[in-house]
């Protein structure tokens, strides 16, 4: 509804003949999803919750025009208008900290003059002027940073081994093909600040060695396709993209290919087979995409978050990026907080914040008069943590230690209502889904695990079936082929782990 809103936004505006003297600006996401469509008015920062086109007048009349906010908007309980709170001040923005959603929300991720404005493309610009590509690497190295699409591998890592390739030909790719269940980061980010990614990759394709590269984004993704082709075209007319940027003799093409929706497509060697024009189906590694990828070529893929923090990292130095989170996990993360909690949507925390904090601070907590029961991280390859838990720090590796993973960031909260075998079953069923059969233990593996979840919560299933579940989902984690299957029975495993008596309640009942 927000074109509507928009619309009736710029009427009444014209009618109260102040269109000349207040810019109205369509921009991207602000992450309170939930509440949308949100219009937020400067300098006062005041944020409207669900605003529909009969609110537009009444907004413009009393505060663009009197100074005085419309109260019933932005709060469900009523509030004085001395007391109305910036919107930073509002629990979902209270704790976060924003590098790569910095520009979400914030400006017309159609106008590259206004990425320009709040610094874009200075990091580029920096780069081209002072950096050798082995610099580049090295801030990259000092900054800590790791993927943000699963795995948590350290990106410096990935960019050296491609840096020392020798190949006349080298690959930067955007894998912007996000596919879990509840996840929207990728989505809002290409959204609402599609240059920061541009400028992410040219600033990786120099330091590889790298004069092209693609963004592989799921074509259900419209409208992000939409915003980063024009970010493209808008790029090369300022000659930020193209041949000899910025005046440096480095040249950087990058093309857009439309995913068809697979999930295993997200997988490294799946993609480069599904840019090849091949069925998109994982390989064996070694070799690495790093040294033979795309079109046998040295590749590297890195996702849409981790490119978004790279112009941040080169613009403002490794240090101070490194200096929020913890020792091992630096920086942010950009999680979708979604499922039984107050106040969801899309935010970017430091790392090591606690999960009691996103579910009880930032999310507001269960609905009233629930208990809390779990959370899952990580999407279908993730795991559920229970109440004892709240207190674990959010880092990578806090995560694996207690039987999940951060993932690309789905973070979905669920309360006493909540099945856990439920919870397991539906990305399980995700998963054998989206399984490309290639492998055995992937292909059967998962099928006769969901059989006997199934065969649990139809009331039919026996004590010995926790056993066998458990050796199952062990064995298909070693020695299934790619990421999909290796981490397809991690709810399973979690949730056998802190929540066995529940499973054992099903099998009891049934007697
Ligand atoms: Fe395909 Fe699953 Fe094997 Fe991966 S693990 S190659 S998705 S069958």
């Amino acid at each position: 509804g927000c074109n509507e809103v928009h619309g009736a936004f710029r009427e009444a505006m014209r009618k109260k003949k102040i269109e000349d003297e207040i810019k109205i600006v369509q921009t991207g996401c602000h992450g309170y999803c939930e509440k949308g469509p949100l219009v937020v008015v400067y300098p006062e920062g005041v944020m409207y919750n669900r605003v529909g086109v009969k609110d537009a007048s009444e907004i413009v009349n009393e505060h663009l025009v009197k100074g005085k906010p419309v109260t019933r908007l932005f709060l469900t309980d009523p509030i004085s208008v001395d007391q109305v709170p910036k919107y930073e001040e509002l629990d979902l923005f209270r704790k976060q900290h924003r590098i790569a959603l910095r520009n979400c929300g914030m400006m017309d991720p159609d106008s590259v003059n206004e990425y320009i404005a709040r610094g874009g493309y200075s990091g580029l610009a920096k780069m081209l002027d002072t950096m050798q590509p082995a610099e580049v690497v090295n801030e990259i190295k000092e900054s800590g940073l790791r993927g943000r699409g699963g795995g948590g591998f350290p990106t410096a890592t990935k960019w050296e081994f491609c840096s020392k390739a020798k190949s006349n030909k080298k690959y930067i790719i955007c894998n912007a093909d996000e596919g879990d269940p509840g996840a929207f980061m990728d989505r809002s980010l290409l959204e609402g600040d599609p240059h920061s990614v541009l400028e992410g990759m040219i600033i990786a394709g120099y330091a590889i060695g790298a004069d092209e590269g693609y963004l592989y984004i799921r074509a259900e993704y419209p409208l992000a396709i939409k915003r980063i082709r024009n970010a493209i075209n808008q790029a090369k007319e300022l000659g930020l993209l193209g041949e000899n940027i910025l005046g440096s003799g480095f040249n950087m093409e990058l093309k857009i290919k439309e995913g068809a929706g697979a999930f295993v497509c997200g997988e490294e060697t799946a993609l480069i087979a599904s840019i090849e024009g091949e069925r998109g189906v994982p390989r064996s590694r070694p070799p690495f995409p790093a040294i033979k990828g795309l079109f046998g070529k040295p590749t590297i893929i890195n996702n849409v978050e981790t490119l978004a923090n790279i112009p941040y990292i080169i613009d403002q130095g490794a240090q101070t990026f490194a200096s929020v989170g913890t020792d091992k996990s630096k920086g942010t993360k950009v999680f979708a907080l979604t499922g039984k909690v107050k106040n969801s949507g899309l935010v970017e925390v430091p790392m090591g914040i606690s999960v009691r904090e996103i579910v009880y601070e930032i999310g507001g907590g269960t609905f009233e008069g629930k208990k809390f029961k779990a959370v899952q991280t990580g999407g279908p390859s993730g795991g559920c943590l229970p109440e004892s838990k709240l207190d674990l720090p959010i880092d990578y590796d806090s995560l694996a230690s207690a039987g999940t993973i951060m993932g690309s960031g789905g973070l979905v909260v669920m309360d006493e209502d909540s099945c856990m075998i439920d919870v397991a079953k539906y990305f399980l069923t995700f998963t054998r889904k989206e399984s490309c059969g290639k492998c055995t233990p992937c292909r059967e593996g998962t099928m006769r695990l969901l059989e006997m979840l199934e065969k649990i919560t139809a009331g039919e299933g026996e004590m010995a079936d926790l056993d066998r579940l458990e050796r199952l989902a062990k064995t298909i984690k070693t020695s299934a082929l790619c990421g999909l299957g290796q981490t397809a029975p991690n709810p399973i495993l979690s949730t056998l782990q802190y929540f066995r008596k529940e499973y054992e309640t099903h099998i009891k009942d049934k007697k």
